[in-house]
């Protein structure tokens, strides 16, 4: 998962050129890959990856990952779950040595298994139809489609899904990953599949809009990378206080304003003199 932040002083070697039409360099922008605990009620960024202008954001993720893995232990996470990027022989068997299940959107950079489970999704029912938080969600999934030919699996399964939101608009996405079916359900894949967006909403979201992410106060990798550290560092703490810590008792945990309300107010209880 990449976030892009866009420079406007004199690059340095995180720098990568923004390219306009007739191929005149226009800015700057730095990229870093985001290491993310997902699945879970609690969202939080465990360690970044900046990576410069040769380098591509998949062996930057490769990584974070090795690192995130040898910090927390092999069995801290079941899987992995990335966009279509990752459905690349290498990064799948680097998460699997890892002991790791990747849960990868499939797309038209693997043509060949894309094409074999559409003909063969679109031409039968959906295996089921739940209504998930208001849409109407269909999920088909098979689990022995042929794995290409750098794959090292026996097969590949595939899980499809139609979200009909109620708005009227549709999301016809499909995964793949090596979690056996008798491991789990369709249902649960579905969820572990869609936890792909936290990354993306309570990652970077959070961390541009409300953390000051593209805030840079010495345009240095040294600097730039320990400023991205101290914001997944400050967003982390954030989150265990408000949501673990506060939300103790029966109340609903509260929401960043009101944390931040009440932050607020509590400075400005006057200290009681006892000398
Ligand atoms: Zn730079």
């Amino acid at each position: 998962m990449i976030w892009a932040q866009v420079v406007t002083t004199a690059p340095c070697p995180l720098c990568h050129p923004l390219i306009d039409a007739q191929d005149h360099v226009v800015g700057y922008h730095h990229k870093l890959s985001l290491l993310s605990l997902v699945g879970g009620a609690l969202v939080l960024p465990l360690d970044v990856e900046p990576y410069g202008p040769g380098e591509s954001e998949q062996a930057a993720s490769g990584r974070v990952l090795q690192r995130g893995v040898a910090a927390l232990g092999r069995r801290f996470a079941q899987y992995v779950v990335g966009d279509g990027l990752y459905a690349s022989a290498p990064f799948l068997h680097a998460a699997g040595d890892l002991a790791l299940h990747p849960i990868v959107r499939l797309k038209a950079n693997l043509p060949t298994l894309l094409a074999a489970a559409e003909a063969r999704f679109t031409a039968r029912p959906p295996l089921m139809t739940l209504e998930i938080e208001g849409d109407r969600v269909e999920l088909w999934d098979a689990d022995d489609f042929d794995p290409w030919d750098a794959l090292r699996w026996p097969t590949v399964r595939v899980l499809r899904y139609c979200q009909h939101h109620r708005d009227g608009t549709l999301v016809d996405a499909y995964w793949l990953t090596d979690f056996p079916a008798t491991r789990f359900s369709t249902p649960t894949l579905y969820r572990l599949a869609k936890s792909r967006w936290t990354i993306e909403n309570q990652g970077f979201n959070d961390a541009k809009t409300r953390y000051g992410l593209d805030h840079m106060s010495h345009h240095h990798p040294n600097s730039l990378l320990l400023h991205w550290l101290l914001v997944a560092l400050a967003l982390t703490i954030e989150r265990l206080y408000r949501l673990r810590y506060l939300h103790r008792g029966l109340h609903a945990p509260s929401t960043p304003i009101q944390f931040l309300r009440r932050l607020r107010l509590s400075l400005g209880v006057p200290v009681l003199d006892t000398g």
